[in-house]
């Protein structure tokens, strides 16, 4: 069966180094996959070598049906692209950007005049089809950009890092663009920092890290396997003292920064013990995607 992405064996070599490294993915028509990872994981190389934009050193890429990069031109004609940073031309209006994409497709003018309300609707921005660019907020250049990545209806949308800089209000309209998207039919295929985005949208999700995937599954799925259910998170000047008292309590505990992680089954002989304590904090919650991606990756810094 022709899938919307199919990436087999995927490996990209940068100086002697594979950034990607014997990737495998397959993604599901009408579904929402989510590509984590830290930075330099290999997800934009990823993104690039499913577009046929680089070749891989080695394994394969098939984007609707088609070998990459031989039929580039005939896969890409049926897939959106939102990259990381706006592209949008800062000299022509909302109106213009459209139908100057619109051409790269060889749409014709009449065909893409006629997508205009629905895409400007669709991105919460009817009636600013004449404004010009610099006068967008940047919620709104965010969603005119997913608005440009639909102007030939693909049947694929990738989104590298759709809502990096939005503000919540703005992230909101995003997420409610793209379940409107999904609820279409359309697949999805996004990277992002944002592990509540992921949660929300994705119905399966890989976490690369240094080139491999490590895992892959839905949310929920991942959740579940790969992290105790409940989470007590600590603060306060004597959390040093308390630290010891913990790690008896709990599964497993972490430290970041000035918070003590609290893993465990049961968190009720945790909380019995930091409700005797007044000088500290907490906040109990269940576990999220984060920590289990954290918990996989590592809490350092990755640049
Ligand atoms: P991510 O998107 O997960 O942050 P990238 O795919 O951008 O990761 O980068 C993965 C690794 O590949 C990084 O170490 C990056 O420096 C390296 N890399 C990416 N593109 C190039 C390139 N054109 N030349 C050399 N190294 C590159």
């Amino acid at each position: 069966m022709n899938l919307p992405l199919r990436l087999s064996g995927l490996t990209k070599i940068y100086g002697g180094h594979a950034v990607v490294n014997g990737v495998d993915l397959a993604i599901e028509p009408g579904k929402c996959h989510g590509l984590l990872g830290p930075n330099g994981a290999g997800k934009t190389t990823t993104l690039r070598l499913a577009l046929g934009l680089i070749a891989a050193d080695s394994g394969t890429v098939e984007l609707v049906g088609h070998p990459m990069p031989g039929e580039g031109n005939t896969a890409r004609a049926r897939v959106g692209v939102v990259p990381q940073i706006d592209s949008l031309d800062p000299d022509f209006s909302v109106r213009e950007n459209l139908l100057v994409y619109g051409s790269y497709f060889g749409l014709g003018r009449k065909e893409v005049e006629a997508r205009i309300p629905e895409l400007l609707d669709f991105a919460g921005l009817a009636g600013k089809e004449q404004a010009l660019v610099p006068t967008l907020s940047g919620g709104m250049k965010r969603r005119l950009t997913l608005a440009r990545a639909l102007i030939n209806d693909p049947d694929l949308v990738i989104l590298d890092e759709p809502t990096t800089g939005l503000d919540p209000q703005a992230r909101h309209l995003v997420w409610q663009g793209l379940r409107r998207l999904i609820g279409k039919g359309k697949t999805l295929l996004l990277t992002t920092h944002f592990m509540d985005e992921a949660e929300r949208l994705c119905d399966t999700i890989s976490i690369i890290d240094q080139g491999r995937i490590i895992v892959e599954g839905s949310p929920r799925d991942l959740i579940r396997q790969h992290i105790e259910p409940q989470v007590v998170e600590v603060y306060g000047d004597a959390l040093a003292d308390w630290r010891v008292c913990a790690l008896d309590l709990c599964k497993r505990c972490e430290t970041a920064g000035e918070t003590l992680f609290c893993y465990t089954d049961n968190p009720e002989p945790i909380i019995a013990e930091l409700d005797k304590q007044p000088e500290l904090r907490y906040l109990h919650r269940p576990a999220n995607l984060e920590d289990v991606f954290l918990k996989l990756t590592g809490r350092d810094l990755r640049d």
